[in-house]
């Protein structure tokens, strides 16, 4: 039986980008994946069109990795967002950075990006096996034995990536965990991060498609403030989301509350404002009045229904109560966490291999010499746009770079 220099489990963005910087070592080097083509995951990223990375320095991007960015520190400074945008436009798919710092291919197209990875990897003479579901892997004096559903491999250095929990479909569904475990390694309960979120009576379900930009969202939990973050939250037809939300979601348990301020004022500005201007304008319409706060108008007209006030109302004939009210409601939301997004929706997972246990500098197993760990298979889950590519892909590069034959 052939023993490679370096056997990768799982074929996703770390692995590939592991396999393809091992085999430029001049390392014989297989990819053991279990669906029927490596990669499934990097197609259906950013919606098909693959938000690859992100545009800024790595002390932005490690900000962006919820506690845990310190970790990445020198995964990112071995490799950068810009070795990778290098790598992939070296390979003829040309890159653009929008608006918003998110970094696509030109051509929008997810499996442009697989494509050009998939023949690097056949022009660098790694072999991929497909189909084959690793189910154990052990070592033995010196070399490790992998067993799949099919077949026995062996490798001199073992590289475990087969991502997280989330979307199941794309092939992961956890079993580096089962394999983590075998070498002794411990596990941080995986959750579902990068997902919406279900809220107790959720009123909004006919606002569908109204958003709200950059507001502040606090996170409460048993009455004690845990977290704040700032975002764009969106009201789909049965739950809060949009990336504030969706970024924020790493830190929601069932049971919290979240206080979103929809105006960008604090409330008892908003309530000192209405009492001066019911003053000074009384005669105003409560419509025209909160119209100031440039929140969308389905949502304002939709506090006036709910709660039964006429928009028509002057300003200064509003009870004192509907005051109260509407401060609230505008700038301090209460939303009780009914349940998160699970894994099938979720676009990333948190918790995984314990950060503990590994070398950061190398990725390499503090407690199994040669075994290395990269991706999304580890304790770290990154914010939407790129930052999850990213990480899998420095990742699973420094681990190539420190494999020794
Ligand atoms: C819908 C969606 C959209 C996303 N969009 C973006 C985006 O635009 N930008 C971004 O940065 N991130 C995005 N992400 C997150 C990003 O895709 C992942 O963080 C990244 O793919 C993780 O890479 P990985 O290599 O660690 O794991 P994965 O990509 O999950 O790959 C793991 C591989 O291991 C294989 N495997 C699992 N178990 C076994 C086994 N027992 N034997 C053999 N093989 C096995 C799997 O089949 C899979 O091919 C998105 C995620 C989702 C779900």
């Amino acid at each position: 039986m052939k023993i490679y220099d370096l056997i990768v489990i799982g074929g996703g963005p770390a692995g590939i980008f592991s396999a393809i910087y091992a085999a430029k070592k001049n390392m014989s080097v297989a990819i053991i994946e279990k669906k029927n083509n490596i990669g499934k995951k990097i197609l259906v990223a950013g919606s098909g069109k693959c938000n690859v990375t992100h545009q800024g320095e790595i002390n932005y991007f490690l900000n962006r990795y919820g506690d845990h960015g310190k970790f990445l520190k020198n995964a990112l400074y071995n490799y950068k967002p810009e070795d990778l945008i290098d790598f992939i436009e070296s390979k003829g798919l040309k890159m653009q950075a929008l608006e918003n710092g998110k970094i696509f291919p030109e051509t929008m197209r997810s499996t442009d990006v697989l494509n050009l990875l998939i023949k690097e990897l056949k022009k660098l003479k790694v072999d991929i096996f497909t189909n084959n579901s690793v189910i154990s892997s052990e070592k033995k004096s010196e070399t490790f034995k992998i067993e799949t559903d099919k077949e026995m491999f062996s490798g001199k250095n073992l590289l475990i990536s087969t991502g997280g929990k989330s979307y199941p479909a794309t092939g992961s569904e956890g079993d580096g965990y089962k394999l983590a475990q075998m070498f002794g390694h411990s596990i941080e309960a995986p959750r579902p991060a990068l997902t919406t979120v279900y809220v107790n009576d959720y009123p909004y379900a006919d606002l569908s498609g109204v958003s709200f930009q950059k507001v502040k969202i606090e996170l409460y939990r048993e009455n004690k403030k845990v977290k704040e973050h700032c975002g764009d939250v969106l009201f789909t037809h049965s739950n809060l989301s949009g990336p504030g939300i969706i970024d924020f979601s790493r830190y929601f348990l069932k049971g919290d509350t979240l206080f979103i301020n929809f105006t960008g004022k604090e409330l008892e500005d908003i309530s000192e404002e209405i009492i001066e201007a019911s003053k000074t304008n009384g005669k105003q319409s409560i419509k025209r009045f909160f119209s100031r706060y440039n929140i969308p108008e389905r949502f304002l007209k939709k506090l006036f229904k709910m709660h039964d006030i006429d928009e028509n109302v002057k300003l200064g004939e509003l009870s004192k109560a509907d005051r109260v009210l509407l401060t609230k409601k505008l700038s301090k939301h209460e939303f009780l966490i009914s349940r998160l997004g699970n894994f099938d929706v979720a676009m990333a997972t948190a918790g995984g291999v314990s950060l503990k246990e590994v070398n950061q500098k190398t990725m390499e197993s503090k407690l199994v010499k040669k075994l290395y760990f990269a991706g999304e298979l580890l304790d770290i889950d990154g914010d939407t746009g790129g930052f999850n590519i990213q990480a899998a892909c420095s990742t699973g590069v420094l681990a190539a770079k420190s494999v020794k034959v």
